[in-house]
Parts: C-alpha cells; structure tokens; sequence
C-alpha cells in the first residue's frame, strides 16, 4: 500500500470516523483495501429522510475530495456519486465539483426502495451481484454513505468526527435538517424542531423501515443517527417495532398464508439470491428450530429492509424482523450456511418488482409527515452531552479522560490501540467531564 494510503486509513482511525450510513462500520478498516470502483452512497431510500440530499447539495465540495481521496488511497479508477435524478440541487453542486476529476462521475437513481441497500446499489452501478455474506469488497467495490466522504475529507485535515447532520420531522412543527454535537439528548432536537406537535409521542431513529424506536427521548445522538422522527406512540411503524419476538411467531404461525407476495418483492431474490423469504417463514410455521434446512439457513440473506412485510405482505408479517433474530441465532442452533451457487443472475422481472417510495410512504400512513425539512445552520450546544464509548461495529473505545477534567471540542476521549477493530472518541463540546463509565461519557458544558 502507498505511504498516501497509509496515513489517510491512520487520519481516518485518529479521526473516529464511521460509516455514517447506519450500522457505523469503522471507516479506517473499510477504506484499508484495494478495490477498482469507490461508491457514495446517496440514495436515501427510506421515506422522510432529507439529510443526505442536503449535505450533497451543501457540500458537494466536501463530499468529492472525500471521493476522490478515498480513490488514491485504494487504487480505485473509478469514483461514483450514485443519488436519485429528483435530487436536482445536489446534481446542479455535484457537477461543478465533479469537472476535471478523472474517473468521477454521478449514477442517477430512481425513487425506489430500498435502492441504498449495498448489493442493490453495487449491482445498479456496476451490473454485479455480490454473492450471499459477501460485502462489496468481493466484487472490487467499496461504498459508504455521503456524510462519511465528508468526513474522510475533514479527516484528512485532521478534525474528527464531533457533529452529526440530521433530519429532524414527523410531527413535529417544524421539520428541519439540522447538524447537532454527538451525544445531544434526542429530546434537544425534537424542541429545535419548534417540539412535538402531538401528545403521547415516541421517537424512531434512523428511518421508518430499518430505524429503531426509541422510548427515551433523552438518548443522545450518535454519529450513525440519521433521522429524528416523532410518531404518535400508537403508530404501526412504532409498534412494529416494539413487538416482542414470541408475538411475531406465533402471528406468522398463525395467519401466513403461503401466498409467496414477499418472495416477488424481495430485493435480495430479485438479484438472484437463493433465497425464498415464503419458505422461511413456512418452516417456521412448521415450528423451530429446524437444523440444517436450506430454506430456514437462508435467513441471514434478508437485509431486513422490511419491503416484504410492510408493502406486499397482506397480513402485514414482520419478516424481516423475523429473518434478523434467525440469523442471530444460527450458531446456536448450529444451522450451516445455505449452498454458495457459481453464480448469481438477476430475476428478468427485477426491473417490473421496484417499489416507489412514495407508494410506500403511503402504505406506512406517513404521507401527512411527507414535508421538506431544509437545512439550517444551527449554534446550538448543549448544556450536556453524553457520549457512547461505542458507535458502531467494534469494540468500544475505553475511556482517556477522568471525572473532574477539563476538555475542549475534539480533543480525544476514548481510545484504541491501533488495528483495534471499532472507533477512537472525541468530545463534541467544550466542558468539564462529570462521569465516566464503560459505556459513555458525560460532559457538562463551561
Ligand atoms: S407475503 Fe406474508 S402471507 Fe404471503 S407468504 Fe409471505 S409472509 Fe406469508
Ligand atoms: S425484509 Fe423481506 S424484502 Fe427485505 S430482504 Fe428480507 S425478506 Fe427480502
């Protein structure tokens, strides 16, 4: 690897960057490869979400030197931009930023779900299929979402990851997109956001389809969370969520009508996957565990992206909440992988099966919460924040800072040794630290 390559995976590490996109894998390892074909990920496919289009159009700038310095440090010859054709202000920036750097262009997307799903987008780009398990390594890829480019490229300037930009909406009165100090109570958004605009409310993180409800509104933000969202706590997307395991068995068990709807839908099967997401569930009908059956072993081919049960299902089944906790358990029941094929062909009526966000925005009742929620450049810190020592894939960084210590923004508070797979942590504000445990740490602001 190049001495350019190295030191930009060592800024990135000292830097706490991690894919901003949801599941925070540490950026520092991801971009440690060769590959020939470097993605930004700007699909946003999840109805409400408005950040991501925002910071392209914002700082389109940001985004093409992370690009474009990702690429040297990879060796890759070809740097995508790949967002919807409907994001004309973020093409309009991207353009200009784009002109003269060799092997940069922009893929335009169709407004589909879930179009920001890796292997989709790999394969929307590239024409390849990466196989079952694989990450897009396997195919010479890498992607990572658009705020991580940005980051990458401050990175390399030397200033860590300390803010996070947000969409915050639902009911809200004001939705906005906002970009907010890590560890920032959910709470102070919601209020920056003119407050709730309803009674009894709960928060989803993340985005309706894959994000998480959350009950306690004084969870802080951390650098993977995309969305604020305020639904009324009796919201089908809130409740479920919050279902317990034992009820979706036994409601899959109970009214699953072999009708094989989520089959036709399921991106990963539409890409050529052996993957029946009906047969899971029939075994499971069946009752569990069920060792060593293909169509149960193939549960961990669901990304979870919770198409089939939202949009197809006509019982409305958690599948993919269902496929998740399979997966999560296959080396307990000590379930083999399903059978790796030679190759993987995309279904001829793939094209004919994408779904338009808008008609899932409509199924989910959210069209009412369907408003632009424009950017706007805030100074608000917070009094307090509370840090996560942990943010994402990895093992937690462990804390460098004692109670009673004075810290300024960005100095560096949780640490790794090197080659430690996880994310190093920064303070976001400045303050005193006032307490320290494994999990997180809590400064007051001075
Ligand atoms: S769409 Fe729903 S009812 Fe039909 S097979 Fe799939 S899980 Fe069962
Ligand atoms: S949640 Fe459903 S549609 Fe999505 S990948 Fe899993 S089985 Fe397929």
């Amino acid at each position: 690897m190049s001495e350019k390559a190295d030191s930009l995976v060592e800024q990135v590490r000292q830097a706490g960057v991690v894919g901003a996109g949801g599941a925070g894998f540490p950026t520092w390892k991801k971009i440690d490869a060769r590959v020939e074909t470097v993605i930004v990920n700007g699909a946003e496919c999840e109805p409400l979400l408005r950040n991501d289009q925002q910071v392209l159009a914002a700082r389109a700038g940001e985004v093409v030197r992370g690009l474009v310095l990702t690429m040297a440090a990879t060796g890759a010859s070809r740097g995508v931009i790949a967002l919807k054709k409907k994001y004309t202000a973020a093409i309009a920036a991207l353009k200009k930023e784009i002109a003269g750097n060799d092997g940069v262009s922009l893929h335009l997307l169709e407004s589909v779900y879930p179009a920001g799903d890796e292997f989709v987008l790999v394969y929307e780009v590239t024409g390849k299929v990466i196989p079952p398990g694989e990450i897009p390594l396997k195919v010479g890829v890498l992607v990572s979402n658009v705020e991580t480019f940005a980051n990458i490229s401050a990175a390399e300037r030397g200033d860590p990851v300390i803010s996070r930009c947000l969409t915050v909406t639902g009911a809200v009165r004001e939705p906005k997109t906002l970009t907010l100090p890590v560890g920032t109570p959910l709470r102070a958004a919601v209020d920056l956001a003119g407050g709730a605009a309803i009674e009894d409310w709960t928060i989803v993180t993340g985005g309706p389809m894959m994000g998480e409800a959350v009950a306690d509104p004084g969870r802080p933000l951390t650098k993977t969370t995309s969305a604020v969202i305020v639904l009324p706590a009796s919201h089908p997307v809130v409740t479920r969520k919050t279902a317990s395991l034992e009820f979706d068995l036994r409601k899959i068990q109970a009214i699953c009508c072999q009708c094989d709807y989520c089959t036709l839908v399921c991106p990963r099967t539409l890409l050529g996957h052996n993957f029946k997401p009906h047969i899971v569930m029939r075994q499971i009908a069946m009752g569990l565990p069920i060792p060593g059956h293909p169509g149960v072993s193939s549960a961990p081919q669901c990304c979870n992206c919770d198409l089939c049960g939202v949009y197809s299902c006509p019982m409305n089944l958690p599948i993919g909440r269902l496929n998740k906790q399979l997966a999560g358990r296959m080396k307990e029941w000590e379930w083999e992988p399903v059978e790796r094929l030679e190759s993987y062909r995309p279904s001829p009526m793939r094209e004919y099966s994408l779904i338009p966000v808008s008609r899932l925005t409509y199924r989910l009742g959210l069209e009412d919460y369907d408003r632009p929620a424009p950017l706007e450049e805030t100074d608000y810190s917070p009094p307090r924040v509370e840090i996560p020592l942990k943010q994402g894939i990895g093992k937690p960084a462990g804390p460098v800072v004692k109670v009673g210590a004075r810290v300024k923004a960005g100095d560096l508070i949780g640490d790794l040794e090197p080659g430690t797979m996880g994310a190093l942590v920064h303070a976001s504000i400045a303050g005193k630290v006032e307490k320290v445990t494994e999990e997180s740490i809590i400064i007051a602001a001075s």
